[in-house]
């Protein structure tokens, strides 16, 4: 607090003191934000990770393992596929009724999910199989590029959609 009739040197002492202190919060903030960010980011990674692992693990031993990059075209149309099995679904499906996942019974008289939402996720199946067979750490990725995209601006490129 300044008391009096401060001198120009005052003043400026007074007001560097309290950019400094200012500067020290915002350290202290991003700090506190970054904390935050990096300890969401741990639990999504492992639950991402583990997805994808337990993908690969399962199309394996249903006998779909992928065994040469010659087989990739084969899987984009997989994925191409259930993007088709997804419209078709939107086609069906009363609007309201788009994000219920629905069941009906299989020859093995097992419950199977149906529906929209999970097309939607056999869609992602797919990519992370695909993803496991090269190694791609597919979260990294879509953070890395999430974060690019973060960056770009609104309706960036001028594009009409
Ligand atoms: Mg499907």
């Amino acid at each position: 607090m300044i008391i009096g009739n401060p001198t120009w040197d005052e003043i400026t002492t007074h007001i560097n003191r309290h950019e400094r202190q200012l500067e020290d919060l915002r350290a202290q903030l991003s700090s506190v934000l970054m904390h935050q960010r990096n300890t969401s980011m741990e639990h999504v990674i492992g639950t991402f990770a583990a997805l994808q692992a337990r993908t690969n693990v399962i199309n394996t031993a249903n006998g779909w393992a992928i065994n040469d990059v010659k087989e990739i075209p084969e899987k984009l149309a997989l994925v191409h596929s259930e993007v088709s099995e997804a419209l078709e679904c939107y086609r069906d499906a009363q609007i309201s009724d788009l994000g219920a996942v629905e069941y009906e019974e299989d020859s093995n008289n097992q419950l199977k999910p149906i529906g929209f939402p999970t097309e939607l996720a056999d869609i992602v199946i797919r990519v992370m199989h695909l993803a496991a067979f090269l190694d791609i750490n597919l979260e990294q990725v879509i953070t890395e590029k999430l974060n690019y995209n973060e960056t770009r601006g609104f309706r960036h490129g001028g594009k009409r959609a």
